[in-house]
């Protein structure tokens, strides 16, 4: 875990705690602003249909920062280099966060990422986790690449999932189609699914609930004991 501390170190700046529930105008099931008086955002409360599960997000991950330039960076940079240290930086919180929250995140079997058609972005970061590597498997086949859409069926499983426990994984959240359409494809072929953990739940700072939320908690720091389910309920040693 020191390895990890040291190599997130370039990112801390840049971590920003995620709101824990319940608290108003937080949505309990993507932990970013829902609007004054609300407890589900608009993208979530659309997902309803589909009973999306509260999803865990490691950090919230501003539009234009440094968060959001490594989620982008790890798999779009041209400079192999950059791509493969930003992945290093990711897995070392995606360990991190797994190490700490395990009991916020429960039991499972398997780990599984959200894929795309052309690929499962993730997959380069969570290899360089070895608790999550030993268990990973490809378990969804993107049948479409179309990222905004609430559909299970853009999905196929591999098999029957039948009494299976599968976490599930994704680099970044924004409206959350895709996770919630994944985790429902998931659910259908039999599996329970853990978290599921996003490293980045996506905002940005103009849309004006949200620039209220950063500004709250702009003077919080990170903390790798607290995360949206726990609020640092299991308070172990602190990071920073
Ligand atoms: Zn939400
Ligand atoms: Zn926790």
């Amino acid at each position: 875990m020191i390895e990890a501390r040291r190599l997130i170190l370039p990112l801390a700046e840049a971590l920003i705690p995620v709101p824990a529930q319940p608290q108003a105008g937080i949505c309990s099931i993507c932990h970013s602003s829902a609007g004054p008086g609300y407890s589900v955002c608009a993208g979530c409360h659309s997902a309803a249909r589909i009973s999306p599960p509260e999803i865990l997000p490691v950090t919230l991950s501003v539009h234009g920062g440094l968060v959001h330039d490594h989620l982008w960076g790890y798999k779009e940079s041209s400079n192999p280099k950059v791509r493969s240290r930003m992945a290093l930086r990711l897995a070392a919180l995606l360990a991190l966060f797994i190490d700490h929250h395990a009991h916020c995140i429960g039991a499972w079997d398997s780990v599984t990422c959200v894929p795309s058609a052309q690929r499962v972005a993730l997959e380069p970061v969570v290899k360089l986790v070895p608790s999550l590597a030993a268990h990973h498997q490809r378990l969804l086949q993107a049948r479409t690449d179309s990222r905004r859409s609430l559909d299970p069926a853009q999905f196929t499983v591999k098999g029957s999932l039948q009494g299976r426990t599968v976490l599930l994984l994704d680099d970044t959240f924004t409206s959350g189609a895709k996770l919630f359409s994944a985790a429902a494809s998931l659910r259908n072929s039999g599996a329970t699914v853990a978290g599921p953990v996003v490293i980045g739940r996506h905002i940005q700072r103009s849309w004006p609930d949200s620039s209220e939320l950063l500004t709250w908690l702009e003077k919080r720091p990170w903390d790798a004991t607290r995360c949206a389910r726990c609020a640092g309920e299991h308070r172990g040693e602190t990071l920073f």
